[in-house]
């Protein structure tokens, strides 16, 4: 006889790890306990050694779906006699340690039951198990147990009672366990707040109103969705009206993979990421004329679709009602945060919608849902990290020195905390400016820091010093480190492939602050998790009007024209435009104009000197549009797209004035803006490759890799990735971690744990 502890750390509480352990354990005639603690799951045996390294194996080796191990420690102890094994309940005493799990999609057995009008949970929206069910949405506080949830509130049936405490069930210490005697239930509303139905009838009277063409705010897990019938240009238009949305896209959710298929052709990759229980949002590239196609409003002028599936009982139960793709869209007015606290819904939403679909469990975190695209290999990649994601942790390829708290960028903000061996991401937190999102900042890294059992000892920012988390961390009494934005995009990368470099990053972007003052935006670093070196850049053009080029793209088309083809050529492009054209001529002209090298703003250029895009309704719509026109164009198929390459002190200089030029005369021969987007960002995606080759092989590099915001551009990627790949150099491109700004705090939490010690 010999007896051992064993230590299990990850993921492994409120995904069914205890009573795994216990079947095993008395499967082995073993005797001892297993109880959640705040550093994972603690487990104490006692039996025939070879039959205790079987058991240490299965913990491994054989754990439940949800569980993420990342080790299993054994400690011999001391025999005691002891006899039977038991599952002992978990404190709230010590410092909490453990992540908890994602947010999970109804499993196959939960959907059994809610179809089976002989099972007791027939219908009921609120069915979950150990294998799903809300998780990091409904958690307040750790260890994970049903009081520190907002189930807290509802007392268990002795039916569910019984499920809980008996380890043989699927539902044994599922924390949010309920059903129709003792769960939550559904109440449908009217846009003033006032209850208009409750449980079964609040869904159909829902389902009915959306088959009516009606606009219905749903309580999902991590926030309300707003619903329209996608097939109706009616509803689709008057919900855009309503929410202040003119053009951005909407996400679809079908009922299965089938109806997935009909409306998108899907990669095997893409069919995973979208059937997966994590249930992302998957762009895929759309069919052409489908059978019951979602009306053209839904995602106008593109050639993607957002597709998801359900991913609670109640999308399930609606969708089976409604039988028809459903426009499920955040529940807020333009780029404001999603609504997820019930009378701030009410209050907001109520005046945008005719229902209000609700229900009495509490939404803690706000979580979005998690955007993949899937990209034309085949694979998908990460744009928007939240729901199903968050808070799940990523692997640092080393050990952290400090724990870190790091506060991320300013748009598209997340917040990370490393410690040991790994870093946590928050949900997508959004745009610090709305205060509402500054709210939820502030709570995310409460509760993250909490949640993970990070004490920060450290606190890195960004280097920009008006972005309010940069704000933020400055107030704060604890040491800082300020990590350069585009720096930060390529350690991102990195992470994302479990690498600590030297590379060669290529960080192309909106803008991001430089270290004196310079706007970023298209830099060609050579970086590891611990320095970076500036070796090139895209040539710097005047910014006229700062901010206001976000959202009129063609003063960037102006700055370049006039760097381009020369000032007559600026001068004739604005007039055509807009009447402020002598003033920001006069910008572009100055020399005390700042500038920028930003590749995404030679984007905004391109796409209204071709006409797409003057005025952007939202950030990096003319981007996306001009890929978008490119799409039935095959790679390469437009020949002469050129730029130069420039020495300047040393620095390669990426110059593509001889695209901007050749893109102006294509326009002006009345070329087609599918060819001429196809040429410039093949034309443009050569050049870079080539400048990242030459400045990799003149450093002894092996690896380029490719991050920032315009890496969300599927085209430039593929393009880059094939000829840095045919120059046999390795090419990392993002695939867990988002290239936009949402990746930024995962690159600065890899930098000051891992580089700066
Ligand atoms: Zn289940
Ligand atoms: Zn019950
Ligand atoms: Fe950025």
């Amino acid at each position: 006889m010999a007896r051992r502890r064993l230590r299990v750390a990850g993921t492994v509480q409120g995904v069914g790890y205890r009573p795994f352990v216990y079947r095993h354990a008395v499967a082995l005639g073993l005797a001892g306990h297993v109880s959640n603690d705040t550093e994972g799951v603690l487990v104490e045996v006692e039996g025939p050694p070879e039959r205790l390294d079987e058991l240490a194996r299965v913990l491994a080796d054989e754990a439940p779906p949800l569980a993420l191990v990342a080790s299993v420690v054994s400690t011999p102890l001391a025999p005691t006699g002891e006899s039977g094994f038991g599952i002992v309940e978990s404190r709230a005493d010590g410092a909490p340690a453990v992540p908890v799990s994602v947010d999970v999609a109804t499993c196959a057995n939960c959907l059994r039951e809610i179809d089976d009008p002989a099972d007791r949970r027939f219908g009921y929206p609120f069915t979950n198990c150990t294998d799903c069910g809300p998780r990091y949405t409904i958690i307040r506080s750790i260890p994970y147990d049903r009081p520190t949830t907002t189930m807290a509130g509802f007392t268990m049936c002795s039916a569910c009672e019984a499920e809980y405490h008996d380890p043989a069930d699927r539902r044994f210490h599922a924390q949010p366990n309920a059903c129709p005697a003792c769960g939550p239930h559904l109440r449908l509303l009217a846009g003033d707040g006032s209850r208009l139905a409750e449980r079964g009838d609040a869904l159909e009277s829902a389902a009915r109103a959306l088959e009516a063409g009606q606009v219905v705010a749903v309580k999902g897990l991590g926030g309300y969705h707003l619903a329209v019938d996608a097939t109706s240009a009616a509803a689709v238009a008057e919900l855009r009206r309503r929410k202040h949305r003119d053009d951005k896209p909407f996400a679809v959710m079908v009922a299965d993979l089938a109806a997935a298929r009909s409306l998108c052709v899907l990669s095997p990759e893409a069919e995973v990421a979208l059937s997966s229980p994590r249930r992302p949002i998957v762009l895929a590239p759309r069919r052409t004329d489908p059978p019951g196609a979602v009306a053209e409003g839904v995602a106008p002028g593109l050639p993607e679709l957002g597709l998801m599936l359900p991913y609670t009982p109640l999308h399930h139960l609606l969708l089976a009602r409604v039988v028809r793709p459903m426009v499920m869209t955040s529940g807020n007015a333009s780029d404001e945060p999603i609504a997820h606290a019930d009378d701030d819904a009410v209050a907001r939403l109520g005046p945008m919608v005719d229902l209000v679909l609700t229900h009495d469990r509490a939404i803690h975190i706000r979580c979005d849902d998690s955007v993949v695209r899937a990209r034309p290999g085949g694979r998908v990649q990460m744009l928007r990290r939240s729901r199903g994601y968050a808070p799940e942790p990523l692997a640092l390829p080393g050990r952290a020195g400090r724990w870190v708290l790091a506060v991320g960028a300013e748009l598209k903000n997340t917040v990370a905390v490393a410690r040991d061996t790994s870093v946590v991401a928050s949900h997508h937190i959004g745009d610090l400016g709305h205060l509402a999102a500054y709210r939820s900042f502030v709570q995310a890294v409460d509760h993250l820091c909490h949640l993970t059992g990070v004490t920060p000892e450290v606190v890195a920012h960004d280097l920009h010093p008006e972005y309010l988390s940069t704000k933020f961390a400055l107030d704060l009494d604890l040491p800082t480190v300020g990590v350069q934005h585009h720096h930060a995009h390529i350690a991102s990368c990195l992470v994302d492939h479990g690498r600590r470099g030297p590379v060669l990053g290529v960080a192309f972007d909106g803008l991001g602050l430089g270290p004196c003052g310079t706007l970023w935006g298209g830099e060609l670093l050579v970086a590891d998790l611990h320095r970076f070196e500036r070796v090139g850049h895209l040539r710097p053009v005047p910014l006229p009007g700062g901010d206001r080029a976000n959202t009129e793209p063609w003063r960037m088309a102006m700055s370049w024209l006039h760097a381009a083809v020369g000032t007559a050529a600026a001068e004739r492009f604005g007039r055509g435009v807009d009447e402020r054209w002598p003033a920001v001529l006069a910008l572009v002209d100055h020399p005390a104009t700042p500038t920028t090298t930003s590749g995404g703003r030679l984007f905004d250029a391109v796409a209204a000197l071709v006409g797409l895009r003057h005025r952007a309704t939202y950030e990096g719509q003319g981007p996306i549009e001009l890929e978008a026109c490119a799409a039935g164009v095959p790679f390469g198929s437009v020949p002469g797209y050129d730029l130069d390459v420039d020495v300047d002190g040393g620095l390669v200089v990426v110059d593509p004035a001889p695209l901007v030029s050749r893109v102006v005369a294509e326009h002006d021969a009345a070329t087609p803006v599918a060819l001429i987007s196809a040429g410039f960002h093949d034309g443009l995606g050569r050049g870079l490759a080539d400048a990242a080759v030459t400045l990799a092989r003149r450093h002894g590099l092996e690896t380029v890799a490719l991050s920032g915001g315009v890496f969300q551009n599927a085209r430039l990627t593929e393009v880059v990735a094939r000829a840095v790949t045919e120059a046999g150099l390795e090419v990392l491109v993002h695939e867990r971690v988002p290239p936009n700004d949402g990746g930024i705090s995962i690159g600065q939490a890899a930098i000051v744990a891992l580089g700066q010690q």
